[in-house]
Order: C-alpha cells, then sequence, then structure tokens
C-alpha cells in the first residue's frame, strides 16, 4: 500500500494510534497543540533537529526502522548534553509520495520505541508531502532544575576534558559504507559494529543527566560534528582552550583493528569525525574519583582527555608533547 491511498490524516491516525499513554501529557497528538506539564520547579529545555534525505541519511543504507531510532536518538542526545531529563517530543515529516506503508510503518516503530526506552512521548508534530526525498524534522522537550542544568559556558581553566564512550567509530563506519575505507583487517562482527554506530547510536542519556544531577561537571556538549569541532565550542562558549591528548581518546578495539591497516591518518576520524553522539564534558580535577565511580554505576566508560586552558586555542599533542594538525576538520553543512 502506498501513503497515498492512506492520506494524510490516516497518516496522522496510524502513527497516534501506536502512541501509549505519558507521564506529564495532559492533551497529546489530535488538537491544535499539545499540552504538558513541567514537574514542579523545572525548566524546560527544548531543542530540534532536522534529518534529510541525502544529507544526513541515504535511504539505501538506513533500514527504516533504525532511521526511526536515530531520528529521535540525535534529539534525546541534546537533552542528555545539558543534564536534563528527556520528556516529549514532536514528530513533523515530509513524505515523499513513492514510499511504502510497510517503510513508514517501520520508521514509526523505531522512533517509538527509542521514545519508550527514554521515557519520551510523542505529542504532535506535522505531515506533508514532499517533492525532494524524506525529510524529518524533531523537536524535544525535556526538563530540568535550573541549577543542574549544564551549558557550554562552564569550563574553567585546568578542568579536565572528559568523553564517554569511544570516538571515530561513527566516522569510520560511514567511510566503510561509502568504501572510502578498506579495511580487509576486520572481521564481519567489527565491521557491524562500526557500522552500527552510525546507522543506531544510542544516546547518553542516564550518563547526562546522573552528572548533572550529581553536580560533578563544568561544561557539556555531545559530540555530533567530531571532538575538534564540538569541543571548540565548549572552548569558544567558556572563553577557554584546551589541549587534547591523542594517545588518551578512547579507541574502540574495531576502531584499533581498522589502524592497523590504515594510514598513519586514522586518528583523525576520531579528533574530527561526527556522529558518534557521545558526550564530551569539563570538570575539576578534584571530581576525578567522584566521575569514575558514578561511570561505573552507569555502566559506561569515560575517560580523561586533556586539558582546558586560559589560552584559548583547541590543539591536539602526541605522546611527546608535540603539536598534531589532523587532515580534516569537523563537519559543517556549508564549508
Ligand atoms: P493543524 O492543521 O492544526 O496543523 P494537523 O492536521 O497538522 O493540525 O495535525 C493534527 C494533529 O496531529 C496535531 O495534534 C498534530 O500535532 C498531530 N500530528 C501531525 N503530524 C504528526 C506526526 N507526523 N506525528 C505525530 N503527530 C502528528
Ligand atoms: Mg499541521
Amino acid at each position: 500500500m502506498k501513503i497515498g491511498q492512506l492520506g494524510e490524516f490516516g497518516l496522522i491516525a496510524r502513527i497516534s494510534s501506536r502512541v501509549g499513554n505519558s507521564g506529564g501529557v495532559i492533551t497529546g497528538i489530535g488538537d491544535d497543540a499539545a499540552v504538558t506539564a513541567l514537574s514542579p520547579g523545572m525548566q524546560l529545555l527544548t531543542s530540534t533537529d532536522m534529518l534529510l534525505e541525502e544529507v544526513h541519511f541515504r535511504r539505501l543504507w538506513h533500514d527504516p526502522y533504525l532511521l526511526g531510532r536515530k531520528s529521535l536518538a540525535v534529539s534525546i542526545s541534546d537533552i542528555a548534553a545539558m543534564g536534563g531529563i528527556p520528556r516529549w517530543a514532536l514528530l513533523s515529516l515530509a513524505v515523499p509520495p513513492d514510499i511504502s506503508l510497510e517503510v513508514l510503518d517501520a520508521f514509526t516503530r523505531g522512533f517509538l520505541d527509542m521514545a519508550a526506552g527514554h521515557g519520551v512521548a510523542l505529542i504532535g508534530g506535522d505531515t506533508c508531502s514532499s517533492r525532494a526525498g524524506l525529510v524529518i524534522s524533531v523537536t524535544i522537550m525535556g526538563e530540568q532544575e535550573p541549577a543542574r542544568i549544564v551549558r557550554r559556558s562552564g569550563a574553567c581553566p585546568d578542568d579536565d576534558i572528559w568523553v564517554t564512550g569511544t570516538l571515530g567509530d561513527a566516522a569510520l563506519g560511514l567511510a566503510l559504507l561509502e568504501k572510502r575505507a578498506h579495511s580487509p583487517v576486520l572481521t564481519t562482527e567489527e565491521r557491524e559494529y562500526l557500522i552500527s554506530r552510525l546507522l543506531d547510536p544510542l544516546p547518553r542519556a542516564a550518563v547526562g543527566r546522573a552528572l548533572a544531577e550529581a553536580g560533578l561537571v563544568s561544561a557539556m556538549i555531545d559530540v555530533s560534528d567530531g571532538l575538534l569541532a564540538d569541543f571548540g565550542h565548549i572552548a569558544e562558549q567558556s572563553a577557554l582552550g584546551g589541549t587534547i591528548r591523542l594517545d588518551s581518546i578512547p579507541l574502540s578495539p574495531a576502531f584499533r583493528s581498522s589502524l592497523r591497516s590504515g594510514p598513519a591518518s586514522g586518528h583523525d576520524l576520531a579528533l574530527a569525525g561526527g556522529e558518534d553522539y557521545e558526550l564530551v564534558f569539563t570538570a575539576p580535577a578534584d571530581n576525578r574519583e567522584k566521575i569514575v565511580q558514578l561511570m561505573k554505576r552507569c555502566g559506561i566508560d569515560a575517560t580523561p582527555i586533556g586539558i582546558v586552558t586560559p589560552s584559548p586555542e583547541v590543539t591536539a599533542v602526541l605522546a611527546d608533547g608535540s603539536r598534531y594538525v589532523p587532515q580534516r576538520h569537523g563537519f559543517n553543512h556549508f564549508a
């Protein structure tokens, strides 16, 4: 069945019939505006993201279920980076007429599974037809106590720079899909792991919230455009700089396998590759042990990778202290 037979309102009804009841939603899908209630004492966090076919994803590579998951995951990641609790989402779709209902159903299932996994309720959106590919726009709302919200602007000189998980996997996954990287040394599992980091990212929602609520971090951002670019935003907004130790950057076993055969600039994917959706945060050195303990409780690795500097420059250094200049830079839509 094609979407044309269902029509705009049929599609909205099909999506809304799958949405369950959730906390804080007073009026959900179906009125001119949704009505929600913040928890007492909380401030509202709002963020919006677009995903465009051929810009952010290819329908050929992206299984629609995973695309649905990722569409919301990247927004949850923004709330996580503020230390917030994700609550509500709006989903706007511009749909080319040739898309099958099975694809849209799988997309919706992925989106709603990701939502359920993070306590997010779908409360509305917009639906139109598209003449130029699938367009997905997601607005997310979250909440947090005012004093717990973590901004990009809070870093202090001599703070440690930390990162969760591992970096570079999603960028290497993309390179594998685009056949820019040939890694004969990778096993099938390693290849699949790297590609899944690109196609099915898991937002660090619990970790971001826990760090914020424990009051351990001074600034935070999620890695969507690449470590150097994203830490660069913390540096700029904190009017500081930073030194990142290349050999401290956490790399997955699969990423390390690919380095064995690849060029020396393989590290650039970890420095400048986007879409890992890990969290980069800064914290006073005194909090080191507490952060390690908190991460253990969250079951996530976090690694100190550098230090915030008073001079407003972000640099990467090799083990001998010499400066390393990467060949590539973070993602920029108009560069
Ligand atoms: P309006 O004409 O007032 O913009 P719509 O017909 O666009 O209303 O939407 C009707 C209801 O369906 C609204 O509650 C809207 O938020 C919701 N809605 C529309 N598209 C979607 C979608 N893709 N996902 C979830 N809710 C949607
Ligand atoms: Mg509308």
